[in-house]
Formats: C-alpha cells, structure tokens, sequence
C-alpha cells in the first residue's frame, strides 16, 4: 500500500528536506582534493546532531547485509555505485567522483538525497555521465503529478539515461518515503513490466534515484555487505530527491 500524506504531514517531511538540502550543500564545498570521506561523514554528524535530527543510515540494516550501516552518509567514489562507507583512508583525489548520499528523520518523517560531486578536473565522459544522470532526474521529477503513472518516471529516467549511451544500474532502485526511510512503492529507473504501475495521486511522496554506469550495467556487491561497485570497474552517478506529488505539480522537498 502507498501511503499519502497531507499537507501538515508534507510540511514535516519538508523540514527534513531542508535538513538534507543543507547537509549536502556544505559537503559539495568540503569534497576536494585531499579531504577524505571521513571528513564529510564527520561534518554531517555534526549538522544533524545540532539540528535534532537523527540519522536514517547509521545503525540501518537489511536481510541481505546482516549487519548495520556504520555511518550517517554513503561515500560511493568513482566505480562504487551506492552504499560506499566513510573512510579516513579513502583520500579524494583529482579526477574521482563522489556520491553523497544522506538521509534524516525528523519529527517522525525522512528526507533523503543524494548528489555526485565532481573533485577537481574530470575527464569529459565523467563530465557527461554526471550532466545525463542529473538531467534524467529533472526529467523524471517533472512526471511526479497526479494521473501520471509510475512507469512515467521510470521510463523517463530510462530513455533519457540509454539515449545517451550509458546504462540503468538494475539491483538498486528508487522508493517511497514518509514515516518510513522505504516505503511502497519500489522506484526502478527502468520499466519493469513485471512490476505494478500505480497511478500517481496527491500525497505521495517519492525518492527517485538514478544510478548511471558509464560502462556496462552490471554490479557487485564488495565484501563488507554493503558497497555496490561496477562489475566493470567503470564509474558510476547517482543522485536523488525526495519529492511530493501535489495538485500544483511535483514539489521537491529536498532543496529549497
Ligand atoms: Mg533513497
Ligand atoms: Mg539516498
């Protein structure tokens, strides 16, 4: 079942929006050369703990992991696609790509984004996979109105990501959100027609999530449970907003 939410209900998962635009504005400026991971997952602890919030990912687990998320943020960098940890080891460096993926509970409601921060110079394929993957989410985000139906956003996010030659990661997909982080309906960012295609209606409330390979599709999860890399070894881009379908068209809570 989907569960929709009302406009008092919409304002609560707003501030939690809000939270998380802020949080990932100021790690894009602290994701240069020479940081680590670490130094991001530090400073977003300190921002969410400071606002009353709680972390959605640290202590989060799945059947498939075993074990909780360590961290408040996912670092996936260059051939990770999501759930990468934080590391003091794990030093960015000129050319690499990160994605920051975060998300808060507060007042009882979530707000999750992400974002894919270029360090430095990148090479113009990186360049372009980063602009594609961020502009099917637009792209997707705009078929986020009531009548509209799921496969709207999921073919959206398809057609626009292969027309461009890279490829739709499969193993990972979007969600619904409220009073839970994942909530129905499941958001492939493909048609998948052995799956339900509801009808979009006032209320709900999506978090869509491209994940781009600028190789082949495929992926792999690492030994540690939890990080998604390419089977190819090639970059990956993710990003994702938290967005309300209301009768005044889709409202992105996680930016201002
Ligand atoms: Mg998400
Ligand atoms: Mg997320």
């Amino acid at each position: 079942m989907i569960v929709r939410k009302n406009m008092a209900e919409l304002e609560k998962m707003r501030a939690a929006g809000l939270l998380v635009w802020k949080i990932l504005d100021t790690l894009k400026s602290k994701a240069v050369e020479g940081a680590t991971t670490f130094d991001l997952e530090v400073a977003a602890e300190k921002m969410m703990a400071d606002a009353g919030a709680r972390p959605a990912f640290k202590g989060y687990t799945t059947p498939s992991a075993g074990t909780k998320f360590p961290f408040v943020l996912c670092t996936s960098v260059n051939e990770e696609i999501v759930h990468g940890m934080p590391s003091q080891k794990r030093v960015l460096k000129k050319g690499d790509i990160v994605s920051i993926d975060t998300g808060v509970q507060l007042n009882g409601y979530y707000g999750d984004s992400a974002l894919t921060v270029p360090v430095g110079e990148i090479t113009e394929e990186t360049r372009k996979l980063l602009e594609v993957t961020r502009e099917s989410l637009e792209l997707a985000i705009d078929k986020a109105r009531p009548g509209n139906r799921l496969f709207d956003i999921c073919g959206t996010v398809e057609r626009h990501v292969t027309s461009h030659g890279f490829t739709i990661v499969r193993e990972f997909v979007g969600h619904g959100i409220g009073t839970q982080m994942h909530e129905e309906p499941q958001i492939p960012n493909y048609v998948d027609r052995r799956s339900e295609n509801p009808r979009l209606k006032e209320g709900m409330v999506l978090a869509i999530e491209p994940m781009v390979n600028a190789g082949k599709p495929g992926s792999r999860v690492k030994p540690d449970k939890w990080t998604a890399v390419t089977e190819d070894g090639r970059y990956s881009a993710h990003f994702e907003h938290t967005v309300a379908v209301t009768a005044n068209g889709p409202w992105v809570l996680t930016r201002p």
